[in-house]
């Protein structure tokens, strides 16, 4: 069975207060609420890591991961952060290759290869992100985008990685956009991925691999689309800072 995973991605929100408030609220909801077996993450800014990391030794089901690293382990980089340091603070995830970090950081295919290799490094799971934009998409060109993504992002990786590297596919026009992929428009490029990943390693990392959508998932359409049958769970941006509506999203699971 693959294990399911919510991930609330909180982007560039939150001062350190409000932070620390909303984690303390997924906490203690996390541990009333979720009964299933769902890890349920929450990638915050760096500022808050270390702190709801601690937070999160109070709930064995709530992991904590960042947005992004350097590739990098030390050094001469002014304002960027490792993998070493982010996993120093007790943070187990990162989502790399988000769309945003793409197109406004200019984040290509060879830098987020090396992240990915950074992270797994230094212990950290990569939430790594693909998806079309709506011109790829309106041109039918989705699937040729995406297995571009894969190829040069993750699939020089062993087999073995893949025990921990979750995907995520986000169409970039279902982002923070209200529009979300159908069920079936999400189902059919994640049932693609998986067979990319069936083709390049094999049948077993692609029936291990979780998979995330992420677009506009909220709790009125999250059980619709985490019911199709190559769709793992979710990477949720707006809805996950309500802990009310982040918590309906875990639940789908329980
Ligand atoms: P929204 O859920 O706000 O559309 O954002 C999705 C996302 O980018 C998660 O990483």
């Amino acid at each position: 069975m693959r294990k399911k995973i919510v991930a609330g991605n909180w982007k560039m929100n939150l001062d350190y207060q409000q932070g620390i408030s909303l984690f303390s609220e997924i906490v203690n909801m996390a541990k009333d609420e979720v009964i299933g077996d769902q890890a349920v993450v929450v990638c915050s800014p760096f500022i808050h890591l270390h702190s709801i990391a601690q937070l999160a030794k109070g709930a064995p089901q709530v992991a904590v991961g960042a947005q992004n690293i350097y590739f990098e382990e030390a050094g001469a980089y002014t304002g960027e952060i490792s993998a070493l340091q982010v996993k120093s603070t007790g943070a187990g995830y990162v989502i790399l290759g988000h769309s945003e970090r793409r197109a406004y950081f200019h984040e290509d295919d060879y830098v987020l290869s090396k992240k990915a290799d950074a992270a797994l490094e230094h212990g950290l799971t990569p939430i790594f992100c693909v998806g079309e934009t709506k011109e790829e998409r309106e041109s039918n060109r989705y699937f040729e985008v995406i297995r571009t993504q894969l190829e040069k992002g993750v699939f020089h990786l062993s087999d073995n990685a893949f025990d921990n590297v979750v995907l995520a596919y986000e169409p970039v026009w279902a982002i923070g956009t209200g529009l979300t992929a159908s069920p079936e428009q999400a189902q059919e490029v994640h049932a693609f991925i998986r067979n990319e990943l069936a083709e390049h390693f094999n049948q077993e990392v692609a029936d291990r691999t979780t998979i995330l959508y992420g677009g506009s998932c909220n709790p009125k359409n999250a059980a619709e689309l985490f019911a199709q049958a190559d769709i793992d769970g979710g990477l949720i941006g707006g809805a996950s800072l309500k802990s009310r509506d982040f918590i309906e999203i875990v639940k789908v699971f329980n």
